[in-house]
């Protein structure tokens, strides 16, 4: 028995899943169908945004930077490796992509944030 708790809205009902080798048995404790979703989706398929910083030559502030959407847990420390081995040149818009296609995940690694030629944020930051 796995014990889960639902992400899918603020109530974050505690999940009790029942699982045996790669299969679901039973999912109790959710309240809406999202929960047996959540529930299923990180048993069998655990996925996470990913968050960094990138040092950047020029700046005094690193480049903050994410998954535009989640990749498949499993692949979180590659990701990682990946990142600290890119090197950015100024200027960056926040949204622009920093790394198409990260390790094949058809997911973009994206800043989020705005760095000028200067290294220095706008004030609006
Ligand atoms: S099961 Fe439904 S109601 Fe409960 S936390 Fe998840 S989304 Fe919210």
């Amino acid at each position: 028995m796995k014990e889960l708790i639902c992400i899918g809205c603020p109530m974050g009902c505690q999940l009790q899943v029942d699982v045996e080798g790669d299969k679901i048995r039973s999912i109790r404790g959710n309240v809406c169908a999202r929960g047996s979703q959540y529930a299923r989706d990180e048993i069998l398929q655990p996925r996470r945004m990913v968050t960094s910083l990138i040092p950047v030559a020029g700046s005094r502030i690193p480049l903050s930077v994410r998954t535009r959407t989640s990749i498949p847990k499993h692949l979180i420390g590659e990701c990682l490796k990946h990142i600290r081995q890119i090197s950015v040149s100024l200027p960056v818009r926040t949204g622009d992509v920093i790394l198409a296609n990260i390790l094949g995940t058809g997911v973009d690694l994206i800043a989020t944030r705005d760095l000028p030629e200067s290294g220095l944020p706008s004030a609006r930051q």
